[in-house]
């Protein structure tokens, strides 16, 4: 697979102390303002399974950069751009500490669509501004294919 987006330069920016804290503190940040939000998880895993459910899941390089670090180094998944996320398992997210944005902020529930839309747009724009402190290229993409291509150039790269 070609190098098409710089996953170099996001995997060096998401080993830098300083990125790693600041992506700590929104998901930690968002994680309050959801817990005070207090939406219902059924585990119904409608959420993970995309193309069943009419959802997509778009996160920037540089998340998905940081999350395929924090994977163990043995981890050795398969991405099929047209099943539900890998590490959803029997329903749940096997890596729910280390989810994405999205992940975080996405509950099926009927009537939290408004509050969920305004959060993520919240914190999306401290990931933004996140970029912009550091200097750090920017790019939005649908979740599978940039775990796809993350993990295909951390083998290369890594
Ligand atoms: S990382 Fe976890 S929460 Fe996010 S799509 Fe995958 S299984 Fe679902």
């Amino acid at each position: 697979m070609t190098d098409q987006h710089p996953w170099q330069d996001w995997q060096r920016f998401s080993a830098d102390q300083n990125i790693h804290q600041g992506i700590c503190r929104i998901y930690d940040a968002i994680g309050q303002a959801i817990t005070q939000k207090g939406p219902t998880c059924w585990a119904s895993g409608k959420c993970c399974n995309f193309n069943a459910y009419g959802h997509l899941l778009y996160v920037t390089g540089l998340e998905i950069a940081w999350y395929v670090q924090q994977l163990p180094a043995d981890t050795d998944v398969t991405v099929d751009l047209k099943a539900p996320c890998p590490f959803q398992i029997d329903g749940l997210c096997s890596t729910h500490d280390i989810r994405p944005l999205g992940c975080r902020v996405y509950f099926c529930q009927q009537g939290t669509q408004d509050w969920q839309q305004d959060l993520y747009e919240q914190f999306q724009q401290q990931l933004i501004e996140l970029h912009k402190q550091h200097d750090i290229p920017y790019a939005y993409m649908e979740w599978r294919y940039g775990l796809s291509e993350a993990l295909d150039n951390r083998f290369v790269n890594g």
